[in-house]
């Protein structure tokens, strides 16, 4: 067993470890959600791409607002204007459609007046403009969305706007899964005495769908040398990541070290200052990495979030940042052991502020299931004060 080291430090380790040539892929748009672009992706017309009215009203030209106006034409969104506005004309104009030649300004069906004698008259009372210009939003060519952006749902109007049906994406890592314990049994079933559910595998899986891997479940291995050795060669031959539940800690029957060590995996950490998870296990078989997570449900959720979430998207190509919000907290937080960082989880009140949520260590689900987001307490601190503020991971 090697030193325990701070957990900025295993962090980096494990995002070296991240860097690679990142494969890549084209996707339907209705699958773009999740992935991470690997391409750079540009608009290939402007934006709007032609003098267009932003409101359903009359298309005129900005010197005749004070008179009643002849009306020419009703220009449907899609259609080509047919006639010229010129001086005392007007054309009624839909939302989207296209100036007609001769017009500079837009006034809307509320600002208008129908004359006994069909003419409109203008009766709003700011002079109106409702004209959106050809190219004031983007010119043909400009970037839209950078390489490494990871895709939601309002990146996906962008890239449907712009053309490109088709995004080159980073490939998805597989993410091989597997839950060691005597003790466990499916969610399918009734434990028997001394037995229980086993939540890790499945709640893992969920994290790896959300993190934009592909998980794969190898079952629940008991925690005998042979078992847990079979699952792990099995998954280092067909994944890119393994995870491995349990059986890191300091147990007569926690094999897991030993056995990657035995399948050529070289650990480069064991133990980290963070509360939870300081047996976490972190190692690598050439280009397979390994993270071996304590089997505690609060565990393997929280060092999920902080390791293998942003090691997977950095695996993608999709930087590193998880863009935590920073956050006051909302009343002061004191704890009687400072040796490690902790991750606390917090919910966020309807003010804005951070409160910590009822938790009492890494067995408690249910405060994980309540909670928005987890906040780092720095080792060496013991009390921070109503209004510190702090970033959240958002969970
Ligand atoms: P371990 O890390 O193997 O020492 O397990 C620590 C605690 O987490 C024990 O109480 C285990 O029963 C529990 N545990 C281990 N694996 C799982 C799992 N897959 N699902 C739920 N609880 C687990
Ligand atoms: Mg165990």
């Amino acid at each position: 067993m090697s030193e325990m080291i701070p957990f900025e430090k295993a962090l980096e380790i494990t995002r070296t470890r991240a860097v690679r040539e990142v494969t890549f892929e084209t996707v339907e748009l209705s699958e773009a959600v999740g992935r991470v672009l690997a391409r750079e992706v540009r608009t290939d017309m402007d934006f709007p791409p032609f003098d267009k009215s932003a409101m359903d009203g009359y298309a005129c030209r900005r010197a005749d607002l004070d008179g009643a106006l002849e009306v020419l034409e009703v220009i449907a969104a899609g259609a080509l204007p047919t006639r010229e506005v010129m001086p005392g004309q007007c054309s009624k104009i839909m939302t989207g459609a296209m100036l007609p030649p001769g017009a500079d300004a837009v006034f809307k069906v509320e600002d208008s007046e129908l004359l006994p004698d069909g003419r409109v008259r203008f009766v709003g009372t700011e002079p109106p403009d409702n004209v959106a210009r050809k190219g004031v939003d983007l010119e043909a060519g400009d970037a839209v969305l950078p390489c490494g952006t990871l895709l939601e749902a309002k990146h996906v109007s962008v890239l449907a706007s712009v053309g490109c049906a088709n995004p080159v994406v980073a490939c998805r890592p597989r993410v091989g899964i597997i839950a060691t314990g005597n003790e466990l049994v499916e969610p399918t079933a009734t434990p028997g005495p001394g037995q229980i559910r086993n939540s890790n595998s499945w709640q893992l899986a969920a994290q790896v769908k959300r993190a934009g891997g592909i998980p794969r479940y190898y079952g629940i291995a008991r925690d005998r040398l042979e078992e847990i050795s079979d699952a792990l060669r099995q998954a280092l031959a067909e994944t890119d990541v393994v995870l491995l539940s349990g059986g890191v800690s300091m147990g007569d029957f926690d094999l897991v070290p030993e056995i990657m060590t035995g399948n050529g995996v070289e650990i480069l950490f064991d133990r980290v200052a963070i509360k939870p998870g300081k047996p976490t296990t972190f190692g690598v078989a050439g280009d397979r990495v390994v993270f071996g997570m304590p089997g505690n449900p609060v565990s393997t959720f929280v060092i999920f979030e902080v390791f293998v979430r942003p090691f997977l998207l950095a695996w993608m190509g999709g930087g590193t940042g998880c863009n935590d919000p920073v956050l006051p907290l909302e009343r002061e937080l004191v704890r009687r052991k400072a040796d490690r960082m902790e991750w606390l989880p917090v919910s966020v009140s309807e003010a804005g502020g951070l409160v910590p949520v009822r938790y009492h260590g890494s067995a408690h689900f249910l405060a994980i299931s309540r909670a928005d987001g987890l906040i780092p307490v720095p080792a060496g601190v013991f009390r921070l004060e109503q209004g510190s503020r702090l970033p959240v991971r958002r969970i």
